[in-house]
């Protein structure tokens, strides 16, 4: 499942290509993913709006669109709307130019013809004022658009929801979230309060916990533990305060250096070029079952620890 580095990675992808073009259209063959809305009523709400940009919350993605186009403006929704996107096992999103999906740069690799690229279910059509439309789109019956966004996922988990940009926040799963593990709030005064709050939970699960801190998944508690030297089952009330600040600097280290990385691609992720993220080339202890810890050269092994697999260090983690 993408966690926060592997977000973060789309939310500057989709900062950089899509903010300020306009959505034009929406097709889906999966429209049991948009939660609150028929493929129809979804589609005339977002259509006509204008992209003003991404952002994110742990590993919930949000893009905010501008009110109504001024056609609609008597409507109710003539206020900004915003597209929550959890893109939960598989899911990863693609931006595509229609312009250049012919013809290619010499030695530019196309990844949208890898299989992992392929399940699309829910495209958005755009415009870019920037890009010129081909004059030939000008055709009634074709949608007048040069750009895509589109949806893969390829085990049909993912969600999309729509809503009033002030109502979003308010949503049940979004309220609940935890601190962003990136976020400026969570700083070590907090995480220091968060976990006196939880002394027996074992340390290994309380940071996988969106509720309580928002962001972290499988991959990186595993890695975060490694760096700190911490074995997972650890309970919180038996850390020192030693191992606390260690733990709390190894959040913020390793999902910079994933950010920097654009993610790791173990399965499923792609970024918006459909490109895999390289943090997986770097990974030390998370699905290296069997290789040799490249600190103390002990045998990394798998444990599972709340029904979830997480990798340790015998020789390092204490
Ligand atoms: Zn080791």
């Amino acid at each position: 499942m993408p966690e926060l580095p592997e977000v973060q990675t789309i939310i500057n992808d989709l900062n950089k290509k899509i903010k300020g073009d306009t959505v034009v259209g929406f097709w889906s063959d999966w429209g049991k993913a948009i939660k609150n809305k028929s493929v129809s009523v979804f589609t005339k709400e977002i259509t006509g709006r204008k992209i003003l940009g991404a952002r994110r919350i742990g590993k919930n993605i949000f893009i905010d669109l501008s009110g109504g186009p001024a056609r609609n403006a008597s409507r109710s929704d003539a206020g900004g709307k915003t597209l929550y996107i959890h893109l939960k096992m598989t899911g990863h999103l693609l931006v595509k130019k229609k312009e250049v999906r012919s013809k290619k740069k010499a030695g530019e690799r196309d990844y949208s013809s890898e299989r992992v690229n392929q399940y699309i279910h829910h495209i958005w059509y755009l415009t870019d004022p920037n890009l010129r439309m081909k004059s030939k789109s000008t055709n009634a019956t074709n949608k007048k658009f040069n750009k895509t966004l589109e949806f893969s996922d390829l085990r049909k988990f993912g969600k999309i929801v729509l809503d009033d940009t002030e109502k979003i926040s308010n949503l049940k799963e979004i309220k609940s979230l935890g601190v962003d593990a990136m976020s400026k709030e969570f700083n070590f005064k907090k995480f220091r309060e968060i976990l006196f709050k939880k002394p027996n939970a074992k340390i290994g699960i309380l940071l996988m916990d969106q509720n309580i801190i928002s962001g972290i998944g499988n991959i990186y508690r595993s890695e975060i533990l490694y760096e700190s030297g911490i074995l997972p089952e650890r309970k919180v009330g038996e850390l020192s305060s030693k191992e606390i600040k260690n733990i709390f600097v190894n959040i913020k280290k390793v999902l910079e250096k994933a950010i920097k990385y654009r993610g790791t691609s173990d399965s499923d992720y792609r970024d918006t070029d459909g490109a895999p993220g390289g943090f997986q080339k770097i990974m030390k202890v998370y699905n290296q079952e069997k290789r040799k810890c490249q600190k103390c050269g002990t045998i990394i092994t798998r444990k599972t620890l709340g029904q979830r697999s997480v990798f340790v260090c015998l020789g390092c983690q204490k």
